[in-house]
């Protein structure tokens, strides 16, 4: 009988991604024969090197692969190299965001998550969290007021300019990012807060009805609160720790899961996963995963960037895409470990001793 086999689409990107991903990867083959699994990928240009290679920023011939595959682990795109190119045709926009909306990525899950080992990393005082910050923020990524209809700037009679952005979102949209943050929150302490502004906004009072409900009526054994988006944004500051699962809509995610990580201290720690709505072969969502940092500009080609955030990414995978929670958590477990063990790339030594990429990579995989 032929191994279970675990089809996804590899894009490296620009930067550190390329070398990042070289760190995840040598970690899914030896957990994967370890598992007797098969990896079946394939690796394709995006952004900055594919504008390089193909003269665009997402070729067809990445994007069908994605299409054929059951998830893609990205790593990231952008640099100097390509800055001057007209923003339509930048890495960033036009590579992650037509893959954002060509397979309906809906769902935006970044764990919020700080070693105890590394709370010096925080720019909080670390008495406000002495054991770290393990939280989750999920954002919905296909709507609201950065999709909505119109959009536009036109010029008034006598003069004056008015530019209009619309903030749109439909019941069931609501209702799909619902049950991802219960979802999560049943995986961990089931306790959900929905973030809104359902004071003022019309879409936040919708948001907020449809969530209530839902809950009510879906999910009534996990713990839902409610807060407003100014006051979350100062919770999230004074005690991130008060959150388990965090949820809420797309403006409103972009710069809380940015504050979310920048309270978690380096970049290089972070991953994320953004969930389709489709299916993939094995009935699970098509995902993309990637670090939430970029591609590091001022550290690329030296072989010492953080590995931890695309290993993390490559978890992630394993676990939503391919459900294989066990493995995610080993991958996890041993990223710990080697944190834990004193091993730090400069972006979380503090002055301390060093390790590359190779060596961060190596200590990790001997922790599997
Ligand atoms: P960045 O995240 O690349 O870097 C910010 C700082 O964090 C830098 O000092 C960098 O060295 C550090 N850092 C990030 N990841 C690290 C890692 N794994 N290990 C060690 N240090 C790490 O953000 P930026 O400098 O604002 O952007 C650089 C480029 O990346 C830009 O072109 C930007 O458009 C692009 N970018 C891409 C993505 C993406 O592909 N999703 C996301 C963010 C930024």
């Amino acid at each position: 009988m032929s191994k279970p086999e675990l089809k996804f689409t590899v894009l490296p990107g620009d930067g550190i991604g390329p070398e990042v991903m070289t760190s995840a990867l040598e970690v899914l083959h030896v957990l994967a024969a370890r598992a007797g699994l098969t990896l079946n990928y394939s690796t394709h240009p995006v952004g900055g090197a594919a504008i390089d290679d193909c003269g665009v920023a997402l070729p067809d011939s990445t994007r069908d692969a994605c299409a054929a595959a059951d998830a893609i682990l990205f790593g990231s795109v952008g640099g100097p190299k390509w800055e001057h190119l007209p923003p339509a045709e930048q890495p960033e926009r036009a590579a992650l965001l037509p893959l954002r909306k060509h397979f309906q990525l809906f769902a935006n899950i970044r764990p919020g998550l700080l070693y105890r080992e590394l709370v010096d990393a925080s720019p909080l005082k670390t008495e406000r969290i002495p054991d770290g910050i393990d939280m989750v923020c999920i954002r919905e990524l296909t709507g609201g007021i950065y999709f909505g209809q119109p959009k536009t700037t036109r010029t008034l009679e006598g003069g004056d300019v008015e530019a209009i952005d619309t903030m749109v979102y439909k019941r069931s949209e609501i209702e799909r990012i619902a049950e991802v943050a219960a979802q999560t929150a049943l995986a961990r302490n089931g306790k959900v807060c929905s973030v809104d502004k359902a004071n003022v906004l019309t879409t936040s009072v919708l948001w907020r009805k449809t969530v209530t409900e839902f809950f009510a009526q879906k999910y009534p054994q996990l713990k839902l609160s409610h807060m407003y988006v100014d006051n979350a944004a100062m919770q999230l500051a004074r005690d991130p720790n008060q959150f388990d699962v965090l949820f809420t809509e797309n403006m409103f995610g972009d710069i809380l899961s940015d504050e979310m990580a920048i309270v978690c201290g380096s970049l290089g720690m972070l991953c994320s996963a953004s969930l389709g709505t489709g299916r993939n072969t094995h009935g699970l969502p098509f995902g993309l995963y990637e670090p939430a940092g970029g591609t590091a500009p001022d550290i690329a080609g030296k072989g010492i960037a953080n590995p931890c955030a695309q290993i993390l990414s490559a978890a992630l995978m394993l676990r939503y895409s391919f459900g294989l929670d066990s493995l995610a958590a080993t991958i996890e477990s041993a990223v710990r470990e080697a944190v834990g063990d004193g091993y730090r790339t400069g972006d979380i030594a503090f002055g301390g001793q060093t390790v590359n990429t190779a060596q961060m990579t190596k200590a990790i995989i001997e922790r599997l």
